[in-house]
């Protein structure tokens, strides 16, 4: 129920309508308001989390405006991940490797930011014991998302982060990036046409290009004379999330190997910018379910 004590969160965009994030953080918010199975009341919380659409060039005013109405916190999706960054008192050092910002909250002196994607990214892979030191992670795409997997890749340690693109000026611009970082990570770049001769030495696979997605649904970025090529012990992760699976991740199993979509990563992301919110614990389950569902996928 919304009372005149009802704090605000949100997601800013434009457009922001596509935004599966109040469908998943006004779920929790109802779960944590409800009552446990066992009957037992859990202490209430008086929030709701709503879309805002926020054209570019209104950007500034409308977080003064925020900051005026006492909302307290938001997310950010396209076009206001980087652009916010100036705006904001403190960005967190995983922002700040990453060049984004997708999750902000209140300071004492204005608005803080950082990043959740990486914590997203990294959380489906925390399952496998891997000794990622001695892994070789290869990203296709060199996009905003790609960021966020080399800075979750470095995380973990991979022994060398392999970055295939369609533009030469563009990847050398994003190893370029990280080599001028605060903590400077040591990325290689390649162009498409170099992927055959890369791909047996896979252990961690990503596409973070659109391609699988509407309107590519049933294109891989990888020909399957070419996944052939794979080791079927790899993980190949698909940042994409419907269809669910991709022909990507269709074509991993056929290979044998672990086939990861980029369902979790939404989740996880959510929750950990609705934790650090409320701070306190969120129900990951539901926030997963709540998604599913509205995705139209079965039961997980
Ligand atoms: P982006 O910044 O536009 O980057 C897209 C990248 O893909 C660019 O490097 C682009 O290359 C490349 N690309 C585009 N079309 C291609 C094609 N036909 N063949 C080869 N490469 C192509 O987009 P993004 O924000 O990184 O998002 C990328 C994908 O990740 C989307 O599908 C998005 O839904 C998904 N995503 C998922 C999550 C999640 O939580 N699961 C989070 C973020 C993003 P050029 O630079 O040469 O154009």
């Amino acid at each position: 129920m919304i009372t005149g004590k009802t704090k605000l969160l949100g997601v800013i965009g434009y457009p922001v309508e596509h935004s599966l994030s109040p469908v998943m953080h006004n779920a929790a918010i109802e779960a944590i308001n409800s009552e446990n199975s066992d009957g037992k009341p859990q202490p209430k919380i008086d929030y709701v989390y709503l879309p805002f659409p926020i054209k570019p060039e209104d950007l500034k005013v409308a977080i003064s405006g925020f900051a005026a109405m006492d909302v307290r916190g938001f997310n950010l999706t396209i076009p206001h991940k980087q652009a916010i960054m100036p705006l904001l008192s403190e960005v967190s050092a995983v922002a700040r490797s990453v060049g984004a910002v997708n999750t902000v909250f209140r300071t004492e002196n204005g608005w803080g930011g950082t990043n959740t994607d990486v914590v997203g990214f990294l959380a489906p892979l925390r399952n496998y014991n891997f000794n990622w030191r001695e892994k070789v992670a290869v990203i296709l795409g060199n996009g905003g998302a790609a960021r966020a997997v080399v800075a979750g890749c470095a995380q973990l340690g991979c022994a060398e982060i392999h970055v295939f693109g369609r533009s030469e000026d563009k990847l050398n611009a994003f190893q370029k990036s990280w080599l001028d970082s605060d903590k400077p990570v040591s990325v290689r770049v390649h162009t498409w046409s170099e992927i055959s001769s890369f791909i047996s030495r896979a252990d961690l696979l990503v596409n973070t290009t659109p391609v699988g997605m509407s309107p590519l649904v049933d294109v891989s970025p990888v020909d399957d004379a070419v996944m052939e090529k794979l080791s079927p012990g790899a993980i190949v992760y698909d940042l994409i999330y419907v269809p669910n699976p991709t022909e990507f991740l269709r074509q991993a199993a056929t290979r044998g190997a672990i086939a990861l979509d980029g369902l979790e990563m939404l989740v996880q992301q959510g929750a950990a910018a609705l934790q650090l919110w409320l701070q306190q614990p969120v129900p990951v389950d539901v926030m997963r379910q709540s998604l599913r569902q509205v995705l139209g996928l079965e039961e997980g």
